[in-house]
């Protein structure tokens, strides 16, 4: 049977160029960037390259790179060090209601330790207005951490807005860009940004391998005590082979992110229209045209997410959902009720996300059958019933 992914958001397929890329840093050049002889060195210069092919993408200078686990630590290390840093000066941290759990939970545990964390609301759309961020600032405010795009439902806020605000306030801004950066342009100067997170393994890069952004002069303590890696500021010995990696991956977004941008907000706009139009009662979640190129969002009436992805995961179509129903919490989704949606319509949401291996054809296959399982399950559902 043939299988086709469409979990782009979740996870991409790490690309053959990149895995060439990284294959001679397990064996051959296996050195530790941090030793003086010359395996070491030839480590280091890999390490220092990717640093550079990564700035140079967004918009920064090589040392205010750190490299990290991924995006969950980049998310950690910004929120906690930030907080840690500024102690003395405040203890207020605002975020949206919509971020990733690297966020929401490390605001929660910084929030046991005595710090006070603002949530700010999004409006149906996804989208946070830069009036509320204003509005919720106080002279104790040190950190204000919105993500650039949404994971779920793919809204993409007005950062560079919010970041202008942050700017004239003097407070430090974090972006979490791990849906961003290689597949839509991320300058951290047009952002204007102060920090940002980035994860390889969505840009087709391999998976425990991320950076953070921090800009020059930015007060921000470790997160990771131990040897003196990333000029002090992130211990633990380089992933080298998966820094390489990272750094390919960018070269190669950096190459194609245009072109295929293009071609899946052709699909993008292409899906929306014909799944509205062929199943009854479905709604669009997200922005319909600030959301990123590779997103859908539905939520399907009368039905659960879960047992849609399972019904197309027979017929090898791979897509996701914000329901929780066999996870241990039975809450749908925080970002679908964020937007206003009830328990029913969060737990019958569907994810489509898209990306480099996907063709038109992969497009036409899910189009033919995801009307076909939706009526199926609607049959089967008490609640359609009942219409
Ligand atoms: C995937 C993701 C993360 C977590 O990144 P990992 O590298 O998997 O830890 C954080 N934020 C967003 C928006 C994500 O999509």
């Amino acid at each position: 049977m043939k299988r086709l992914y469409f979990d782009y958001a979740a996870t991409t397929p790490t690309d053959p160029e990149v895995l060439k890329a990284m294959q001679p840093y397990f064996f051959e050049k296996f050195g530790n960037p941090s030793s003086i002889h010359s395996f070491g060195q030839e480590a280091k210069k890999a390490v220092e390259d990717s640093r550079e092919i990564l700035a140079e993408f967004m918009g920064a200078k090589p040392d205010e790179i750190v490299f990290t686990s991924g995006g969950t630590e980049s998310n950690n290390f910004a929120l906690k060090g930030v907080a840690y840093a500024l102690e003395s000066k405040g203890n207020h941290i605002i975020i949206s209601a919509i971020e990733h759990h690297a966020i929401t939970e490390a605001a929660k545990f910084l929030e046991r330790q005595g710090f006070k964390i603002t949530l700010v609301g999004v409006d149906r759309y996804g989208l946070v207005n830069p009036e509320d961020i204003k509005k919720a600032i106080t002279d104790k405010t040190i950190l204000i951490s919105i993500m650039h795009a949404n994971n779920e439902i793919g809204t993409i806020q007005p950062i560079a807005e919010i970041g202008k605000i942050a700017r004239e306030k003097g407070i430090y801004f974090h972006t979490d860009a791990v849906q961003t950066v290689g597949h839509i342009p991320v300058n951290v100067n047009e952002l204007n940004v102060d920090l940002l997170s980035l994860s390889a393994h969505k840009f087709y890069g391999p998976k425990g391998v991320g950076a953070l952004y921090i800009r020059k002069g930015t007060r921000i303590n470790r997160f990771l005590h131990g040897g003196d890696q990333e000029k002090g500021r992130r211990a633990s010995t380089h992933n080298t082979a998966g820094i390489v990696g990272l750094g390919r991956a960018i070269e190669l977004c950096k190459e194609k992110m245009n072109e295929e941008a293009l071609i899946q907000r052709g699909w993008r706009d292409r899906l929306i229209k014909e799944i509205s139009a062929r199943i009854p009662d479905v709604f669009l979640n997200g922005h319909p045209s600030l959301r990123l190129p590779n997103n859908i969002n539905f939520s399907i009436k009368y039905i659960e997410g879960e047992s849609m992805i399972l019904h197309l995961d027979m017929l090898g179509i791979a897509v996701s959902t914000g329901s929780a129903c066999t996870s241990a919490s039975l809450e749908p989704s925080h970002v679908l009720l964020a937007i206003g949606l009830s328990h029913e319509l969060a737990h019958g949401s569907l994810r489509i996300t898209f990306g480099r291996y996907n063709t038109e054809s992969d497009i036409d296959y899910l189009l033919e059958n995801l009307p076909k399982v939706v009526e199926t399950l609607r049959k089967m559902s008490p609640l359609y019933e009942k219409k």
